[in-house]
């Protein structure tokens, strides 16, 4: 579906002027403060897609932070190793720690002194789910669907504003048969440029591939365009020409049912899809779009995000 953008309209608000007045530098490419105007919105968008939300789906709220273990088994570290952030500690006997903080307060590099943690920052808001899955048993017949949210990390520092280290995503995930994911991807394809719509963005769904890493990555990435296994939505928000990606398809086949081994009634291995809204980038979307003043955004975008 490469098709050109639908509602053009030039952007309004540039991005040197949302930086100013709504996410402030924290001193770290791809980290900022968000100021009440940006959290407003974001806590519109929230709502929004909540409302959109399909019957029966289970709601879990993750926190920014995961179980290693589970990463690992997930594959992530395989594909992405580059975007991997691991907690790490100072722990040992009293004496080793207070000796950490003495180099520190010597003006000397302290952080040799620490050692990974369990835990990872979560790379993405489904990871956690498919585990959890595993711990309860076969998948039922009717197939399983959640609504899952995380602050993520990626370590890919950068200037621009819609590529940030630390951002909030949203995700519907399906757990059950090929089939059963594949409908629940396309029910979503189908509904996103009416979300888009009511949010008065302007959009264009095209083919994408994850940036798996390094030289045999390119192959994988290849293969996931090859077979159609990942969509985004694009919308300008640096600019027209160059659309950022604000929501993805995904279609993930037997990998996470591989992985955790989860079964349907009959033994065979589940397959799982997500759709993925990155709320800071659709927030930022919006202000690009409509500007800084909310008050002088559309009428129906503000009632679609109950503002
Ligand atoms: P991109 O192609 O821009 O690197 P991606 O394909 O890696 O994104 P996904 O893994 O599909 O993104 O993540 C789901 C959604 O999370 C994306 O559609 C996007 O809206 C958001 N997202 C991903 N990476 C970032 C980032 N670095 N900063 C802000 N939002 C992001
Ligand atoms: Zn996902």
């Amino acid at each position: 579906m490469n098709v050109a953008l639908k509602n053009p309209k030039s952007s309004v608000g540039t991005l040197d002027a949302i930086a100013e007045a709504l996410l402030l530098p924290s001193g770290i490419d791809g980290v900022y403060a968000r100021t009440a105007a940006f959290e407003d919105v974001v806590a519109g968008l929230t709502a929004f897609i909540s409302r959109h939300r399909e019957p029966d789906t289970e709601v879990l709220r993750f926190p920014p932070v995961m179980s290693r273990r589970q990463v690992e088994k997930s594959g992530y570290l395989n594909s992405f190793p580059h975007f991997l952030g691991c907690v790490c500690c100072l722990s040992g006997a009293e004496t080793e720690i207070r000796g950490a903080v003495e180099r520190f307060e010597a003006g000397q590099d302290w952080t040799p002194a620490l050692s990974p943690a369990d835990l990872v920052l979560s790379p993405a808001a489904c990871y956690p789910v498919y585990p959890l899955v595993a711990s309860r048993g076969e998948v039922p017949a009717q197939g399983l669907l959640f609504d899952v949210a995380s602050d993520c990390f990626r370590h890919e520092p950068s200037k621009e504003l819609d590529r940030l280290q630390s951002f909030r995503m949203r995700e519907y995930v399906c757990v059950g048969t090929a089939q059963q994911v594949d409908e629940f991807r396309r029910r979503w394809m189908a509904r996103a440029p009416d979300l888009a719509g009511q949010l008065g963005l302007s959009w264009r769904i095209d083919q994408a591939s994850d940036p798996f890493f390094g030289r045999g990555g390119k192959l994988m990435a290849v293969n996931q365009v090859e077979q159609g296994l990942k969509f985004e939505l694009l919308v300008p928000v640096r600019s027209a020409q160059q659309p950022t990606a604000c929501m993805s398809f995904n279609c993930h086949r037997d990998h996470f049912g591989a992985a955790w081994n989860l079964r349907g009634a009959a033994g065979e291995v589940a397959h799982t899809g997500c759709v993925a809204f990155g709320i800071d980038r659709l927030a930022l979307a919006l202000f690009a779009t409509h500007g800084i003043e909310l008050a002088d955004w559309p009428k129906a975008v503000r009632k679609a995000l109950g503002m």
